[in-house]
């Protein structure tokens, strides 16, 4: 079992290995906005785990292993920015979706990409989806925008 923490310091070193080619402690660090030292302390736990290959000094690397779930949290990680996309969520996708992945299961993602790829095949198929959407019939009179979970994630809504 991953924790949250372990599964973002993953996805985030797939990620800097897909763009930069290479990995290092301050370049993590970075991108997730931590101390260098959080990362070293991360970064032993992982390797203890046989999920990355880090030595003092050295370049951090992922094993097949750690390679294989770093590949699976890009990719659920996209899904839910393309699914929420899809929906026309109109704001905060980027960290509803940093929130929703850490819960959802691998089947429940394979759901989710089928339903996208429904709708990417076929454009009527959206049209019909943005006629849904116009007819905005939920909540019932509700002003969602003051639903105590909204304000507390998103401040105003705005
Ligand atoms: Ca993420």
């Amino acid at each position: 079992m991953l924790t949250e923490s372990m599964e973002d310091y993953l996805e985030m070193i797939y990620r800097l290995l897909e763009t930069k080619g290479y990995v290092r402690v301050v370049d993590l660090a970075e991108a997730l906005g931590v101390q260098p030292s959080s990362v070293t302390r991360m970064v032993r736990k992982l390797n203890e785990r046989g999920l990355v290959c880090y030595e003092k000094y050295r370049n951090i690397a992922l094993t097949p292993k750690g390679t294989a779930i770093g590949r699976f949290l890009v990719w659920r990680d996209r899904t839910l920015h393309d699914f929420l996309t899809l929906l026309q969520v109109p704001v905060g996708v980027k960290d509803q979706v940093e929130g929703i992945e850490h819960y959802i299961t691998p089947p429940t993602m394979c759901l989710i990409r089928n339903l996208v790829l429904y709708f990417a095949a076929d454009t009527a198929r959206l049209r019909d989806l943005e006629e849904l959407r116009r007819e905005h019939r939920y909540p019932d009179g509700e002003q969602l925008s003051e639903l105590r979970a909204w304000l507390f994630r998103h401040g105003d809504g705005k």
